[in-house]
């Protein structure tokens, strides 16, 4: 059923008992032609563009737990294509296109709100970087201004401009930046592809690879064995555990993330601001709670909460930037598991073994990159070909030099 005004009005005459279910609850069959592994953004969106792309509907989306349970539904909900790398900018643009055409693609409202970003800066150096950075966005396609002190003043006149330690001198704004109702994205994907015939089988556990002859035809689960032609991986923060499986070692590390919401204030924050000086970030959500976030937990943990004193360094991030915050009492937090690579970049790529293909590494900027990572994912697995913005995310890129580090920090994961 395709949702609309008219669905809406249709339903309501009858009390809004008989919208069908948003996906289908179908048991996996012997064989498909793709099997992803991870109902997460990254899998149903890939799942959707095999269909809708590349027409191939014979696809199983296997999940471990229920759809919106993994980091889909568990980020600060930002999206944005600020990036300086050649290897990265255009491909986060590529999503950002998406991102504009999304709701009508899928049929969904996933309440994809271009509220514009606003990155502060600090110092003459930083803002040095930022001009670099807004000019490589530019050369890309997407939109970047540099505004001054009086700038970022006329859209936040309650920030601590002059906070004696890290005064705030001006930002780099991306206009068309935002946020997206995280866990509907993961909803509307689903509705989207199995719309298409895609079988999206939630609490099916993926417990090992089916090896021939040296190439992978299939997956053990929780539902029994399932054979594929292809097995797609994309399971985030689990993909060091799921990819062992396979006899194959990652260079990611998996950390705690945690994400913090208030309680609902009246509007206060139109955008989303970022902290040049530490690690701090925030928007409103629409009903009034400020979200926010900072640096990932220190050590390596796959457990979904994190610990306190990342709390507190949260907190003081966001007294330093807003003191306002402190009157703001926080609601409730939680945390997601981010698979952190070496370089702070991620893949998509094919593994070593034939018919066994890799996605992940998105660290803890993933969510904006759902659409053009199922986009490029798609494009892979159907064609074999790298898409041509997905071309640097290679998993042998440690071996050849070929490195993608945005953020300049070096193989230290918990820096990116
Ligand atoms: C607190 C927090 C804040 C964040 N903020 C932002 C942000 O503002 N902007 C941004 O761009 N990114 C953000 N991120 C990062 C972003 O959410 C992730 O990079 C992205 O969601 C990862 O891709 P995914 O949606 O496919 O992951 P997930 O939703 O985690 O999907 C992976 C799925 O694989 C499943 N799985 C695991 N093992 C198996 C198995 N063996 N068998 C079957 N299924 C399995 C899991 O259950 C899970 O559902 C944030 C993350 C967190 C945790």
């Amino acid at each position: 059923m395709r949702y609309s005004a008219f669905q809406i009005f249709k339903q309501g005459l009858t009390g809004n008992k008989h919208w069908p279910k948003t996906w289908r609850t179908p048991d996996p069959a012997q064989q498909y032609d793709v099997i992803i592994v991870g109902g997460g953004g990254h899998g149903l969106a890939t799942a959707h563009y095999l269909a809708k792309e590349h027409g191939i509907t014979n696809v199983a989306v296997l999940e471990k737990g229920w759809l919106g349970g993994g980091n889909i539904g568990r980020n600060t909900t930002i999206i944005r294509s600020n990036y300086l790398l050649p290897e990265n900018e255009p491909f986060y643009e590529l999503s950002m296109k998406l991102w504009e055409g999304l709701e009508q693609d899928i049929n969904y409202n996933a309440m994809v709100s271009q509220r514009g970003i606003i990155n502060l800066y600090h110092s003459d150096s930083q803002r040095d970087a930022y001009v670099r950075r807004g000019n490589a966005m530019l050369m890309a396609g997407a939109d970047a201004v540099l505004l001054d002190r009086e700038g970022v003043r006329a859209q936040y006149p309650f920030l601590d401009f002059d906070n004696a330690r890290f005064p705030i001198r001006g930002g780099l704004w991306q206009p068309r930046a935002g946020t997206v109702r995280h866990d509907a994205v993961a909803w509307g994907y689903a509705h989207a592809a199995d719309s298409r015939g895609v079988d999206i089988i939630q609490n099916c556990e993926v417990n090992g690879f089916i090896m021939e002859d040296g190439k992978c035809v299939g997956v053990n689960s929780t539902r029994g064995s399932i054979r594929a032609k292809k097995v797609a991986v994309c399971v985030a923060g689990s993909s060091g555990r799921v990819m062992s499986m396979a006899g194959l070692r990652l260079p990611i590390e998996s950390h705690v993330l945690q994400a913090f919401v208030s309680e609902g204030l009246k509007p206060v924050i139109p955008g989303v601001i970022t902290y040049g000086a530490g690690h701090f970030y925030i928007s409103q959500s629409d009903k009034g709670g400020l979200v926010f976030g900072g640096d990932i937990d220190g050590y390596n943990s796959y457990a979904q909460r994190g610990n306190l004193p990342t709390v507190e360094d949260v907190c003081e991030g966001g007294m330093a930037m807003m003191p306002v915050i402190g009157r703001a009492r926080l609601l409730r937090m939680w945390g997601g598991i981010m698979d952190m690579s070496m370089d702070g970049s991620p893949f998509i790529d094919h593994t070593s073994i034939p018919g066994l293909y890799f996605n992940g590494g998105w660290c803890y900027g993933g969510f904006k990159a759902t659409p053009a990572s199922g986009w490029c994912y798609a494009h892979l697995i159907a064609t074999e070909q790298p898409h041509e913005t997905a071309k640097g995310m290679r998993l042998d890129r440690f071996k050849s030099g070929a490195v993608m580090d945005e953020r300049g920090a070096g193989a230290q994961p918990n820096l990116h």
